[in-house]
Protein backbone atom coordinates (compact mmCIF):
# COMPACT_ATOMS: atom_id res chain seq x y z
CA UNK A 1 0.00 0.00 0.00
CA UNK A 2 1.01 3.41 -0.71
CA UNK A 3 0.37 7.07 0.12
CA UNK A 4 1.86 10.30 -0.74
CA UNK A 5 2.10 11.34 2.61
CA UNK A 6 2.05 9.48 5.79
CA UNK A 7 1.44 11.06 9.35
CA UNK A 8 2.44 8.99 11.84
CA UNK A 9 0.16 10.26 15.40
CA UNK A 10 -3.28 12.01 15.26
CA UNK A 11 -2.67 14.21 18.14
CA UNK A 12 -2.66 18.02 17.49
CA UNK A 13 -0.02 18.40 15.28
CA UNK A 14 -0.84 15.49 13.30
CA UNK A 15 -4.34 16.40 13.06
CA UNK A 16 -4.12 19.59 12.04
CA UNK A 17 -1.52 19.31 9.25
CA UNK A 18 -3.91 16.29 8.00
CA UNK A 19 -7.02 19.29 8.61
CA UNK A 20 -5.10 21.37 6.55
CA UNK A 21 -4.12 18.66 3.72
CA UNK A 22 -8.17 18.04 3.35
CA UNK A 23 -8.49 21.20 1.34
CA UNK A 24 -9.78 21.06 -2.16
CA UNK A 25 -6.31 22.23 -3.27
CA UNK A 26 -4.38 19.17 -1.83
CA UNK A 27 -7.42 16.65 -3.44
CA UNK A 28 -4.27 15.07 -5.79
CA UNK A 29 -2.39 13.51 -3.06
CA UNK A 30 -3.58 10.36 -1.14
CA UNK A 31 -2.50 11.57 2.55
CA UNK A 32 -2.84 8.89 5.50
CA UNK A 33 -2.91 9.48 9.55
CA UNK A 34 -1.96 6.54 11.59
CA UNK A 35 -2.83 7.41 15.18
CA UNK A 36 -2.64 4.26 18.06
CA UNK A 37 -5.71 5.87 20.01
CA UNK A 38 -8.64 4.30 19.61
CA UNK A 39 -11.21 7.09 19.74
CA UNK A 40 -10.91 11.17 20.41
CA UNK A 41 -12.00 12.63 23.56
CA UNK A 42 -11.06 15.42 25.60
CA UNK A 43 -7.46 15.10 27.15
CA UNK A 44 -6.13 18.59 26.68
CA UNK A 45 -7.61 22.27 27.29
CA UNK A 46 -4.83 24.04 25.77
CA UNK A 47 -4.45 28.26 26.46
CA UNK A 48 -2.40 30.65 24.66
CA UNK A 49 -1.96 34.51 24.80
CA UNK A 50 -3.28 36.79 21.87
CA UNK A 51 -1.89 39.89 21.54
CA UNK A 52 -4.43 42.42 19.32
CA UNK A 53 -1.99 41.89 15.99
CA UNK A 54 -1.60 37.83 16.81
CA UNK A 55 -4.17 36.42 13.61
CA UNK A 56 -6.66 34.37 13.76
CA UNK A 57 -5.83 30.95 13.56
CA UNK A 58 -8.61 27.91 11.69
CA UNK A 59 -9.87 26.92 15.07
CA UNK A 60 -10.53 30.61 16.62
CA UNK A 61 -14.30 30.52 16.49
CA UNK A 62 -13.76 27.60 18.88
CA UNK A 63 -12.10 28.97 21.56
CA UNK A 64 -14.09 28.20 24.94
CA UNK A 65 -13.37 31.57 26.87
CA UNK A 66 -11.38 35.14 27.02
CA UNK A 67 -10.26 36.39 29.73
CA UNK A 68 -8.75 39.96 29.55
CA UNK A 69 -7.44 40.21 33.31
CA UNK A 70 -5.23 37.74 34.62
CA UNK A 71 -2.95 37.53 38.22
CA UNK A 72 0.01 35.95 39.78
CA UNK A 73 -0.23 35.53 43.78
CA UNK A 74 2.50 34.47 46.16
CA UNK A 75 1.22 34.27 49.97
CA UNK A 76 0.17 37.52 50.69
CA UNK A 77 1.82 39.09 47.71
CA UNK A 78 -1.00 39.51 44.38
CA UNK A 79 -0.24 41.14 41.82
CA UNK A 80 -3.22 41.87 38.95
CA UNK A 81 -2.96 42.86 35.20
CA UNK A 82 -5.32 43.52 32.85
CA UNK A 83 -5.13 44.00 28.98
CA UNK A 84 -5.01 48.03 29.33
CA UNK A 85 -7.39 49.02 26.50
CA UNK A 86 -8.82 47.28 22.94
CA UNK A 87 -6.89 48.93 20.06
CA UNK A 88 -8.43 51.09 16.86
CA UNK A 89 -9.99 47.27 15.67
CA UNK A 90 -11.69 46.56 19.13
CA UNK A 91 -8.74 43.67 19.79
CA UNK A 92 -7.24 44.07 23.70
CA UNK A 93 -4.69 41.44 24.40
CA UNK A 94 -6.30 38.15 26.24
CA UNK A 95 -5.94 34.67 27.81
CA UNK A 96 -7.99 32.14 25.87
CA UNK A 97 -8.47 28.69 25.83
CA UNK A 98 -10.00 25.61 23.72
CA UNK A 99 -11.15 22.08 24.95
CA UNK A 100 -9.10 19.76 22.74
CA UNK A 101 -12.12 17.79 22.15
CA UNK A 102 -13.67 20.31 20.05
CA UNK A 103 -10.43 20.56 18.05
CA UNK A 104 -10.48 16.69 17.85
CA UNK A 105 -14.13 16.77 15.97
CA UNK A 106 -13.46 19.57 14.28
CA UNK A 107 -10.17 18.52 12.25
CA UNK A 108 -12.36 15.33 11.94
CA UNK A 109 -14.89 16.62 10.30
CA UNK A 110 -12.59 18.06 7.71
CA UNK A 111 -10.45 15.21 7.15
CA UNK A 112 -14.43 13.01 6.55
CA UNK A 113 -14.90 15.41 4.51
CA UNK A 114 -11.79 15.22 2.39
CA UNK A 115 -12.43 12.00 -0.21
CA UNK A 116 -8.65 11.88 -0.34
CA UNK A 117 -7.68 11.99 3.80
CA UNK A 118 -8.02 8.67 5.29
CA UNK A 119 -7.89 8.46 9.14
CA UNK A 120 -6.78 5.35 10.76
CA UNK A 121 -7.21 4.73 14.48
CA UNK A 122 -6.06 1.81 16.56
CA UNK A 123 -3.19 1.99 14.86
CA UNK A 124 0.48 2.09 16.69
CA UNK A 125 3.33 2.71 14.56
CA UNK A 126 7.12 0.29 15.47
CA UNK A 127 9.26 2.36 12.68
CA UNK A 128 9.58 4.47 10.44
CA UNK A 129 12.60 3.67 7.50
CA UNK A 130 13.64 6.83 5.44
CA UNK A 131 14.79 6.81 1.75
CA UNK A 132 13.96 7.90 -0.91
CA UNK A 133 10.69 5.97 -0.35
CA UNK A 134 10.26 6.36 3.33
CA UNK A 135 8.10 3.80 4.69
CA UNK A 136 6.23 2.82 7.75
CA UNK A 137 5.58 -0.38 9.86
CA UNK A 138 2.94 -0.19 12.09
CA UNK A 139 2.79 -3.16 15.10
CA UNK A 140 1.24 -5.65 13.02
CA UNK A 141 3.96 -5.71 10.35
CA UNK A 142 2.15 -3.87 7.89
CA UNK A 143 4.48 -1.74 5.56
CA UNK A 144 3.36 1.61 4.57
CA UNK A 145 4.82 3.20 1.46
CA UNK A 146 4.90 7.48 1.18
CA UNK A 147 6.36 9.78 -0.34
CA UNK A 148 6.73 12.20 2.66
CA UNK A 149 6.61 11.18 5.99
CA UNK A 150 5.60 12.86 8.92
CA UNK A 151 6.71 11.92 12.68
CA UNK A 152 3.99 13.41 14.95
CA UNK A 153 5.00 10.78 17.87
CA UNK A 154 6.37 12.36 20.83
CA UNK A 155 9.92 12.25 21.28
CA UNK A 156 11.17 9.93 23.57
CA UNK A 157 13.28 10.68 27.21
CA UNK A 158 14.54 8.81 29.94
CA UNK A 159 17.62 10.75 31.32
CA UNK A 160 15.91 11.65 34.54
CA UNK A 161 18.19 14.76 35.26
CA UNK A 162 16.44 16.31 32.60
CA UNK A 163 13.95 19.07 33.56
CA UNK A 164 10.00 18.42 33.14
CA UNK A 165 6.70 20.29 33.21
CA UNK A 166 4.37 18.04 35.30
CA UNK A 167 0.87 18.80 35.97
CA UNK A 168 -2.88 17.15 36.67
CA UNK A 169 -5.69 19.38 36.33
CA UNK A 170 -9.49 19.40 37.91
CA UNK A 171 -11.98 20.89 35.86
CA UNK A 172 -15.23 21.16 38.87
CA UNK A 173 -18.23 22.21 39.55
CA UNK A 174 -19.29 23.87 43.10
CA UNK A 175 -22.54 24.61 44.44
CA UNK A 176 -21.75 27.90 45.00
CA UNK A 177 -20.25 30.84 43.75
CA UNK A 178 -16.97 30.82 44.59
CA UNK A 179 -14.90 31.95 41.68
CA UNK A 180 -14.32 35.05 39.89
CA UNK A 181 -14.77 34.73 36.39
CA UNK A 182 -12.98 38.21 35.44
CA UNK A 183 -9.58 36.68 36.17
CA UNK A 184 -7.17 34.11 35.37
CA UNK A 185 -5.08 33.02 38.19
CA UNK A 186 -1.87 32.30 36.35
CA UNK A 187 0.45 31.66 38.79
CA UNK A 188 -0.63 30.57 42.80
CA UNK A 189 2.86 30.15 43.76
CA UNK A 190 3.98 27.74 46.99
CA UNK A 191 7.68 28.07 47.30
CA UNK A 192 9.77 24.53 47.30
CA UNK A 193 13.17 23.55 47.11
CA UNK A 194 12.30 20.52 44.55
CA UNK A 195 10.95 22.47 41.89
CA UNK A 196 8.94 25.71 41.09
CA UNK A 197 5.33 24.85 42.14
CA UNK A 198 2.32 26.63 41.78
CA UNK A 199 -1.32 26.41 41.04
CA UNK A 200 -3.62 27.69 37.73
CA UNK A 201 -7.01 28.43 38.16
CA UNK A 202 -9.57 29.20 34.58
CA UNK A 203 -12.52 30.23 35.94
CA UNK A 204 -15.33 29.40 33.27
CA UNK A 205 -18.25 30.92 35.76
CA UNK A 206 -18.30 31.64 39.69
CA UNK A 207 -18.85 27.91 39.51
CA UNK A 208 -17.02 26.33 37.65
CA UNK A 209 -12.99 26.52 36.62
CA UNK A 210 -10.37 24.23 36.03
CA UNK A 211 -7.68 23.97 38.35
CA UNK A 212 -3.98 22.42 38.15
CA UNK A 213 -1.13 21.87 40.02
CA UNK A 214 2.04 22.36 38.17
CA UNK A 215 5.54 21.66 38.42
CA UNK A 216 8.44 22.39 36.55
CA UNK A 217 11.31 20.26 38.55
CA UNK A 218 13.93 17.55 37.84
CA UNK A 219 11.81 14.56 36.16
CA UNK A 220 12.94 12.33 39.47
CA UNK A 221 11.21 15.04 41.81
CA UNK A 222 7.40 13.11 41.73
CA UNK A 223 4.87 15.36 43.79
CA UNK A 224 1.92 13.74 44.97
CA UNK A 225 -0.97 15.80 42.55
CA UNK A 226 -4.18 14.53 43.99
CA UNK A 227 -2.99 15.34 47.43
CA UNK A 228 -1.87 18.85 46.45
CA UNK A 229 -5.19 19.37 44.52
CA UNK A 230 -7.41 18.37 47.21
CA UNK A 231 -5.88 20.34 49.93
CA UNK A 232 -5.38 23.81 47.26
CA UNK A 233 -9.17 23.53 46.02
CA UNK A 234 -10.51 23.15 49.75
CA UNK A 235 -9.57 26.14 50.52
CA UNK A 236 -10.71 27.64 47.74
CA UNK A 237 -13.76 26.58 47.81
CA UNK A 238 -14.59 26.86 51.30
CA UNK A 239 -17.50 25.17 53.00
CA UNK A 240 -19.09 24.52 49.18
CA UNK A 241 -19.28 21.16 47.80
CA UNK A 242 -17.84 20.19 44.33
CA UNK A 243 -17.55 17.39 41.98
CA UNK A 244 -14.70 16.71 39.59
CA UNK A 245 -16.03 17.30 36.08
CA UNK A 246 -13.01 16.51 34.32
CA UNK A 247 -9.35 15.72 34.52
CA UNK A 248 -6.09 15.83 32.91
CA UNK A 249 -2.77 15.62 33.15
CA UNK A 250 0.82 16.16 31.31
CA UNK A 251 4.49 15.55 31.76
CA UNK A 252 6.48 17.39 29.17
CA UNK A 253 10.41 17.52 28.55
CA UNK A 254 11.40 20.82 28.57
CA UNK A 255 15.07 20.30 27.96
CA UNK A 256 14.93 18.35 24.91
CA UNK A 257 16.67 18.99 21.61
CA UNK A 258 14.86 19.07 18.55
CA UNK A 259 15.33 17.20 15.21
CA UNK A 260 15.03 19.14 11.68
CA UNK A 261 13.77 17.24 8.89
CA UNK A 262 15.90 15.20 6.93
CA UNK A 263 15.14 16.04 3.10
CA UNK A 264 17.07 12.56 2.36
CA UNK A 265 15.30 10.29 4.06
CA UNK A 266 11.97 12.52 3.40
CA UNK A 267 11.04 12.37 7.00
CA UNK A 268 10.17 14.85 8.86
CA UNK A 269 8.96 15.65 12.84
CA UNK A 270 6.14 17.49 13.54
CA UNK A 271 4.73 18.53 17.04
CA UNK A 272 6.96 18.47 19.91
CA UNK A 273 9.24 16.34 18.22
CA UNK A 274 9.98 19.52 15.47
CA UNK A 275 10.56 21.93 18.52
CA UNK A 276 7.23 23.56 18.99
CA UNK A 277 7.40 23.31 22.61
CA UNK A 278 8.64 26.36 24.66
CA UNK A 279 10.63 25.23 27.12
CA UNK A 280 10.17 27.94 29.54
CA UNK A 281 6.29 27.79 29.54
CA UNK A 282 5.43 24.34 28.06
CA UNK A 283 3.04 25.95 25.31
CA UNK A 284 3.30 24.88 21.95
CA UNK A 285 -0.32 24.75 20.98
CA UNK A 286 -0.43 28.17 18.69
CA UNK A 287 3.73 27.76 17.39
CA UNK A 288 2.26 24.07 16.72
CA UNK A 289 -1.05 25.55 14.33
CA UNK A 290 1.54 28.40 12.58
CA UNK A 291 4.15 25.26 11.86
CA UNK A 292 1.34 22.75 9.69
CA UNK A 293 0.09 26.34 8.59
CA UNK A 294 3.04 27.14 6.57
CA UNK A 295 3.72 23.49 5.60
CA UNK A 296 0.93 23.40 4.27
CA UNK A 297 1.21 26.91 2.19
CA UNK A 298 4.55 25.26 0.97
CA UNK A 299 2.73 22.28 0.17
CA UNK A 300 0.43 24.04 -2.53
CA UNK A 301 2.87 24.13 -5.45
CA UNK A 302 4.10 21.04 -5.48
CA UNK A 303 0.53 19.38 -4.66
CA UNK A 304 0.74 16.31 -6.81
CA UNK A 305 3.07 13.04 -6.82
CA UNK A 306 5.08 14.32 -9.34
CA UNK A 307 5.65 17.83 -8.10
CA UNK A 308 5.95 15.87 -4.30
CA UNK A 309 9.72 14.29 -5.11
CA UNK A 310 10.94 17.77 -5.56
CA UNK A 311 9.21 19.37 -2.26
CA UNK A 312 11.22 20.35 0.92
CA UNK A 313 8.64 20.96 3.78
CA UNK A 314 9.05 24.24 6.19
CA UNK A 315 11.06 23.41 9.49
CA UNK A 316 10.09 24.22 12.29
CA UNK A 317 12.30 27.58 13.31
CA UNK A 318 12.24 29.91 16.76
CA UNK A 319 14.86 32.55 17.14
CA UNK A 320 17.75 31.25 18.46
CA UNK A 321 17.63 34.28 21.15
CA UNK A 322 14.96 33.65 22.07
CA UNK A 323 15.55 29.86 22.85
CA UNK A 324 18.55 31.76 24.36
CA UNK A 325 16.78 33.67 26.25
CA UNK A 326 14.24 30.62 27.85
CA UNK A 327 17.73 28.52 28.52
CA UNK A 328 19.00 31.37 30.73
CA UNK A 329 16.07 31.71 32.76
CA UNK A 330 14.88 28.14 33.36
CA UNK A 331 18.65 27.68 34.12
CA UNK A 332 18.66 30.48 36.65
CA UNK A 333 15.35 28.73 38.26
CA UNK A 334 16.81 25.97 38.39
CA UNK A 335 19.25 27.44 41.03
CA UNK A 336 17.48 28.22 43.86
CA UNK A 337 14.11 26.35 43.24
CA UNK A 338 12.71 28.69 46.42
CA UNK A 339 13.57 31.97 44.81
CA UNK A 340 12.26 31.38 41.67
CA UNK A 341 8.58 32.63 42.15
CA UNK A 342 10.35 35.93 43.81
CA UNK A 343 11.32 36.31 39.49
CA UNK A 344 7.90 35.64 38.04
CA UNK A 345 6.16 38.35 41.03
CA UNK A 346 8.85 40.49 40.18
CA UNK A 347 8.34 40.62 35.88
CA UNK A 348 4.83 40.82 36.50
CA UNK A 349 5.12 43.87 39.50
CA UNK A 350 7.49 45.50 37.37
CA UNK A 351 6.44 45.75 33.68
CA UNK A 352 3.32 46.67 32.09
CA UNK A 353 1.24 44.01 30.90
CA UNK A 354 1.54 44.90 27.25
CA UNK A 355 5.24 43.34 27.66
CA UNK A 356 4.52 40.82 29.83
CA UNK A 357 1.75 39.53 27.31
CA UNK A 358 4.62 39.37 24.20
CA UNK A 359 7.08 38.21 26.41
CA UNK A 360 4.80 35.49 27.49
CA UNK A 361 3.09 34.71 24.22
CA UNK A 362 6.95 34.59 22.30
CA UNK A 363 6.61 38.28 20.38
CA UNK A 364 8.66 40.35 22.19
CA UNK A 365 10.51 42.85 20.01
CA UNK A 366 13.95 44.49 21.22
CA UNK A 367 12.83 46.85 22.99
CA UNK A 368 10.24 44.33 25.41
CA UNK A 369 13.54 42.04 24.97
CA UNK A 370 15.33 44.56 27.22
CA UNK A 371 12.91 45.16 29.35
CA UNK A 372 12.70 41.90 30.65
CA UNK A 373 15.87 41.70 31.03
CA UNK A 374 15.70 44.95 33.03
CA UNK A 375 13.02 43.55 35.43
CA UNK A 376 15.59 40.54 36.57
CA UNK A 377 18.17 40.69 38.73
CA UNK A 378 21.32 41.28 37.30
CA UNK A 379 23.99 39.10 38.86
CA UNK A 380 22.91 35.25 38.72
CA UNK A 381 20.80 36.03 35.01
CA UNK A 382 24.12 38.24 33.52
CA UNK A 383 26.20 34.95 35.05
CA UNK A 384 24.19 32.37 33.37
CA UNK A 385 23.36 34.62 30.23
CA UNK A 386 27.44 34.80 29.80
CA UNK A 387 27.82 31.30 30.34
CA UNK A 388 25.18 29.95 27.89
CA UNK A 389 26.38 32.77 25.37
CA UNK A 390 29.84 31.27 25.46
CA UNK A 391 28.27 27.79 24.52
CA UNK A 392 25.63 29.12 21.95
CA UNK A 393 27.09 32.27 20.48
CA UNK A 394 27.87 31.00 17.03
CA UNK A 395 23.79 29.91 16.66
CA UNK A 396 22.66 32.80 18.53
CA UNK A 397 24.59 35.33 16.23
CA UNK A 398 23.42 33.29 13.16
CA UNK A 399 26.85 31.64 12.08
CA UNK A 400 26.80 27.75 11.44
CA UNK A 401 28.26 25.23 13.55
C1 LIG B 1 -2.76 17.79 29.34
C2 LIG B 1 -1.96 18.75 28.50
C3 LIG B 1 -2.30 20.10 28.50
C4 LIG B 1 -1.58 21.01 27.71
N1 LIG B 1 -1.94 22.32 27.74
C5 LIG B 1 -1.32 23.19 26.93
C6 LIG B 1 -1.74 24.54 26.88
O1 LIG B 1 -2.60 24.97 27.66
N2 LIG B 1 -1.16 25.37 25.99
C7 LIG B 1 -0.18 24.93 25.13
O2 LIG B 1 0.29 25.72 24.29
N3 LIG B 1 0.28 23.67 25.20
C8 LIG B 1 -0.26 22.79 26.07
N4 LIG B 1 0.17 21.49 26.10
C9 LIG B 1 1.39 21.14 25.34
C10 LIG B 1 1.11 20.80 23.85
O3 LIG B 1 0.36 21.81 23.22
C11 LIG B 1 0.39 19.48 23.70
O4 LIG B 1 1.15 18.47 24.28
C12 LIG B 1 0.09 19.10 22.26
O5 LIG B 1 -0.87 18.09 22.28
C13 LIG B 1 1.33 18.67 21.51
O6 LIG B 1 0.97 18.30 20.22
P1 LIG B 1 1.72 17.12 19.46
O7 LIG B 1 1.05 16.92 18.16
O8 LIG B 1 3.18 17.34 19.48
O9 LIG B 1 1.50 15.82 20.39
P2 LIG B 1 0.15 15.09 20.74
O10 LIG B 1 -1.00 15.99 20.66
O11 LIG B 1 0.42 14.40 22.04
O12 LIG B 1 0.00 14.00 19.58
C14 LIG B 1 0.84 12.87 19.48
C15 LIG B 1 -0.05 11.74 18.96
O13 LIG B 1 0.79 10.63 18.58
C16 LIG B 1 0.08 9.44 18.94
N5 LIG B 1 1.08 8.37 19.00
C17 LIG B 1 2.08 8.24 19.89
N6 LIG B 1 2.83 7.15 19.59
C18 LIG B 1 2.28 6.59 18.48
C19 LIG B 1 2.61 5.47 17.68
N7 LIG B 1 3.66 4.69 17.98
N8 LIG B 1 1.85 5.19 16.61
C20 LIG B 1 0.78 5.98 16.28
N9 LIG B 1 0.42 7.07 17.01
C21 LIG B 1 1.17 7.37 18.08
C22 LIG B 1 -0.56 9.80 20.28
O14 LIG B 1 -1.62 8.93 20.59
C23 LIG B 1 -1.02 11.22 20.02
O15 LIG B 1 -2.33 11.27 19.51
C24 LIG B 1 -0.49 20.56 26.91
C25 LIG B 1 -0.13 19.21 26.96
C26 LIG B 1 -0.84 18.32 27.75
C27 LIG B 1 -0.41 16.87 27.79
Amino acid sequence: MSFDIVIVGGGLSGLALAAELAQAEFSKLRVLVLEQRQSYVRDRTWSYWKTPRSPAHRYSHLERQQWTQWRVRQGERLQQQGSPKANNAGKAACYCTLDSDVFYSSALHAISQSGHVQLRLGTSVRQIAGGDTPSVETSDGEVIRAGWVFDARPPRHNNTSRLVQQFVGYEIKTDRDVFDPAAVELMHFHPSAAGLHFFYVLPYSPRNALVETTWISPASHQPDFAAELQQFITSAVGSAAYEVVYQEKGSLNLSLNHTAPDNALHVAPLGRGAGTLRASTGYAFLETLEHVEKIAMSLESHASRDELKTWVPTAFKRRALDAWMDEVFLKVLERDWRKSPWYFMQLFERLDPDTMVAFLSGKANWRQRLLVAGALPTLPFAAQALSAWIDRAPVVLGARR
